[in-house]
């Protein structure tokens, strides 16, 4: 694989694939991590004297121009942080790049308003891909969070110009090799987040790697399920409960210690104005959901996760966006900043979620930009957006 240092830059116009795919509510910019992650990228590639043109996605438009999941505020965004103009093009196809100057930034309108950008035709991506390699030189690619799909702009674009992975995209798979090519001992993994089955090809994968591994969030629930306890109106996966009966089977087999919680912060509903009470994770009243880890579990999984000297950590504990079941995911957070060797919050909701309850990104080892992406690459699974750079 090409390095970003191996070329000269000097001159060329550059096609960068970015993800600029943050929160936007009413054209307002909520966590701008993401965009503060391609900084460094954008910045090498004007101080070695090229031009750059972004492509990047919001959301998920389907082939059609939804103007509220327009690039315009990211570009005014991204503007402000590199302190320089940044051009945008409302056009995709058609593009006029000619007038981009050395030092200059361009950047282009949501990749995905084409609906060849993520069409399952090859055919299709390639004739995109083919314009937009059209744009520069060299492509670098940095969207680490749309580097699993195989993308016209992630993809296809790589097999046509000289191409190699950007600071971002460099640095997430150094720290994920370090996740799975002799991590330091003890290694854990916390999981949350809604459901398992997004998180199930992680765990099987994972689990003859890591020490222990411990479940929060709304999957908790089914390995309750699976153990035979009540777990009222809670989130509840029953197509995964014979595969989450045998995963408990090879952790005892493998000596991996699962933390599973002892207690649970319960409400009568889904609803952000619900108080929490807490009772026995083996005591759940059948008229109630689960919605957070309770104080005990909280307390017990930071310990495991203290004594660790690699962790890696994806999904909320409980439901967070609630200030009433934030309790778990804040003192898992708190144990994370305390870990001595490698702490990884992996992915978008666990990053926001960080951010949101107050802690500042230097607390941690390493945050990812890429939920997907990391989860896939701990999967095991290749990403067609760094193979095709090989
Ligand atoms: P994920 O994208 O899979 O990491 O899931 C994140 C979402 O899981 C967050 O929006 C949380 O609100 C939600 N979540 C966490 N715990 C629970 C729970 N006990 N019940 C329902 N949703 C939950």
């Amino acid at each position: 694989m090409k390095t970003l240092e191996s070329f000269d830059f000097t001159g060329k116009r550059v096609l960068l694939r970015c993800d600029l795919n943050v929160p936007i509510k009413e054209g307002v910019i909520g966590d701008d991590g993401r965009i503060r992650a391609s900084l460094p990228t954008i910045q090498y590639l004007l101080s070695q004297g090229a031009s750059v043109v972004i492509t990047a996605h919001l959301g998920r438009p389907k082939g059609e121009r939804k103007p509220e999941l327009s690039l315009e505020p990211v570009s005014r965004r991204l503007s402000e942080l590199l302190n320089l103009p940044v051009k945008f093009s409302p056009v995709i196809v058609g593009a006029d790049v000619s007038a981009l100057a050395a030092g200059e930034v361009l950047l282009l309108e949501n990749i995905r308003y084409e609906a060849a950008e993520t069409s399952k035709d090859e055919g299709e991506r390639h004739v995109l891909a083919k314009e937009l390699a059209s744009y520069a030189d060299i492509f670098i690619s940095d969207g680490f969070g749309a580097v699993h799909r195989r993308h016209a702009s992630v993809y296809d674009v790589a097999k046509l110009l000289p191409s190699a992975p950007g600071k971002l995209v460099a640095a997430e798979i150094e720290v994920l090799k370090k996740l799975t090519e002799n991590p330091d001992r003890p290694y854990g993994v916390v999981l949350g987040g809604a459901k398992v089955s997004d998180k199930i090809g992680v765990i099987e994968n994972l689990l003859d790697k890591v020490d222990m591994l411990a479940i929060g969030g709304g999957m908790l629930f089914t390995f309750l399920k699976a153990q035979g306890y009540e777990i009222g109106k809670s989130l509840v996966e029953d197509d995964l409960l014979p595969t989450v009966k045998e995963i408990m089977g090879r952790a005892e087999k493998l000596g991996v210690k699962l933390l599973l919680p002892t207690d649970i912060a319960i409400a009568p509903d889904f609803s952000a104005s619900a108080p929490a009470a807490v009772v026995s994770a083996f005591a759940m009243p059948s008229d109630q959901l689960g919605l957070d880890i309770g104080p005990e579990s909280a307390k017990a999984f930071a310990a495991a996760i203290t004594e660790c000297k690699t962790i890696f950590w994806n999904g909320p504990m409980g439901v967070f966006e609630f200030a009433n079941f934030a309790a778990g995911t804040k003192v898992v957070a708190e144990a994370l900043t305390k870990v001595s060797g490698i702490s990884v919050v992996g992915g978008g909701d666990s990053a926001a979620a960080v951010r949101a309850l107050g802690f500042a990104d230097s607390q941690f080892g390493y945050i990812s930009t890429g939920g997907g992406a990391s989860l896939e690459y701990l999967e095991g699974k290749e990403l067609p957006g760094i193979s095709v750079l090989q």
